[in-house]
């Protein structure tokens, strides 16, 4: 045990309880079922779009969040979980470099780590990617705001920046929330311009917010030197009159951002696609290029962003690939799920379909057997481990939320038979095990 950890435990000898770190949460049943079938349904929509699962490590060296999403940013400035190797009990070498890791506050910078690596460039077609996991950000914890969140994403790498692209991942996003019955969003879409166009404009909007500085607070303030356009995306009322007349990048993108937004509109227009225009969507992370785009969805109060995303087109580069386009976006499952169960349209999830009634040791045996088929069939059975007295079998079977009770007592092995009761009317069946296979397979088939 490291001396730190020995430390830690033999200090605290008096008795104690163990909590959930601070923004940190468990996600248990019932709910568990939910989020598996939100990731299930992702995965489904997505695979129908042609992406594939990636998996990255959780962590990664600090540098490289620190070179794509940017030092000014607040996500690497003061929101990574960041810690040191100290000494690597695998290192041989004494000079090893004493490298900082972070804890990953979000995947594109891992993703785009890994197309590197793995020189995914020289794959046909574009690289198509999604993932699903936990990020971590050291963040004032509250509703809808987590330390250790979840994100389901997806990325698109390659040759081609066409405005066809971004719309088809924003179709993909489309449905999937529809699918989900995630509707009451908004869509907010955006163009942020490109290396040519976008500093100048940077510059003039830090001359425009220096004339007025004395008027805005603390944090814009700050933001005027170090990240100007994150003003724009201040909540503050008393800014809010200032920031509606400053200049608009939409007026200041030079020729070929323009041309790429307007087809990107048309585009959207051609699959049908219902959004928002929103000038002062400029997303948090330094890495974006051009199309940017935001959803935000009901019952969340301020935490209302479900899913962020947009264009990279030098990333790639910057982290010393080859010249790659690029775009994406994660979705925040917490915020997502938590406005569906606000919102009361949840799917019906099936739960426990067959609980087991034996009585009598003789009819044990039968009950084990009858079980191990009835999961083969894929049904989800309780063979409870000792018997049972009838009535509290069955009230068990009913808190347990089960659809049938199958009764196996001394009449049913003697017959052998079994009694299949349906515990939402009450209505009994006596059926051979042909039959009860066949009915309940029928039952499973129906309720899918
Ligand atoms: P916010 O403005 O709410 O801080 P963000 O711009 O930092 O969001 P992104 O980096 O774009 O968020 O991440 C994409 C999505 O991940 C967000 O829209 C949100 O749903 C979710 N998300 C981000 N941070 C958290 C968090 N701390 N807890 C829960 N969900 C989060
Ligand atoms: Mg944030």
């Amino acid at each position: 045990m490291p001396a730190r950890a020995r430390e830690a435990s033999t200090l605290v000898t008096e008795k104690r309880e163990f909590k959930a770190i601070k923004g940190t949460r468990d996600i248990l049943p019932p709910d568990s079922a939910l989020w598996n079938w939100f990731e299930q349904t992702a995965r489904d929509v997505f695979e129908t779009y042609g992406f594939r699962d990636i998996r990255t490590p959780v962590f990664e060296e600090t540098e490289l969040f620190a070179r794509s999403i940017g030092v000014e940013t607040d996500v690497v400035n003061k929101e990574m979980f960041t810690f040191s190797t100290g000494h690597d009990p695998d290192s041989t070498g004494e000079s090893a470099p004493d490298r900082t890791y972070s804890l990953r506050p979000e995947a594109t910078a891992s993703v785009a780590r890994a197309y590197i690596e793995n020189e995914m460039q020289t794959l046909p077609g574009n690289a198509k990617l999604y993932y699903m996991g936990p990020m971590f950000r050291r963040e004032r914890p509250q509703k809808g705001r987590y330390r250790q969140f979840y994100q389901i994403g997806a990325e698109v790498l390659g040759q081609s920046d066409a405005p066809a692209i971004d719309a088809e991942v924003l179709e993909m996003l489309v449905v999937f929330f529809k699918r989900v019955g995630l509707t009451r969003t908004t869509l907010y879409v955006n163009s942020i311009g490109c290396k040519d166009c976008r500093p100048q404009y940077v510059e003039l909007l830090r001359e425009k917010l220096r004339e007025v500085k004395d008027q805005l607070g603390p944090d814009s303030q700050r933001r005027i030197e170090t990240n100007p356009l994150r003003v724009l995306d201040s909540k503050l009322p008393q800014e809010q009159p200032i920031i509606a007349k400053l200049p608009r990048i939409s007026d200041h993108l030079c020729a070929e951002c323009r041309e790429h937004f307007a087809k990107l509109n048309e585009e959207l227009g051609l699959r049908g696609i219902v959004y928002e225009e929103n000038w002062r969507l400029v997303r948090g992370l330094d890495y974006y290029t051009r199309t940017t785009f935001e959803v935000t969805a009901e019952g969340l109060g301020s935490q209302n962003a479900v899913c962020g995303g947009g264009r990279y087109d030098g990333l790639v580069e910057l982290l010393g690939g080859p010249p790659t386009k690029g775009i994406g976006f994660a979705i925040g499952s917490d915020r997502a799920i938590l406005s569906m169960q606000e919102g009361g349209k949840l799917p019906h999830l099936p739960g426990l379909a067959v609980f087991v009634a034996w009585m009598g040791q003789a009819a044990y045996p039968t009950a084990v057997n009858i079980t191990r088929k009835l999961r083969t069939a894929g049904l989800a059975v309780e063979l409870p481990a000792e018997e049972m007295k009838f009535k509290k079998s069955l009230g068990l079977a009913d808190k347990l939320g089960a659809s049938y009770a199958l009764i196996i007592g001394e009449d049913e092995v003697a017959s052998n038979t079994f009694t299949l009761k349906r515990l939402a009317d009450s209505e009994q069946k006596k059926l051979s095990e042909l039959e009860l296979l066949e009915y309940l397979e029928s039952e499973r088939r129906g309720s899918r």
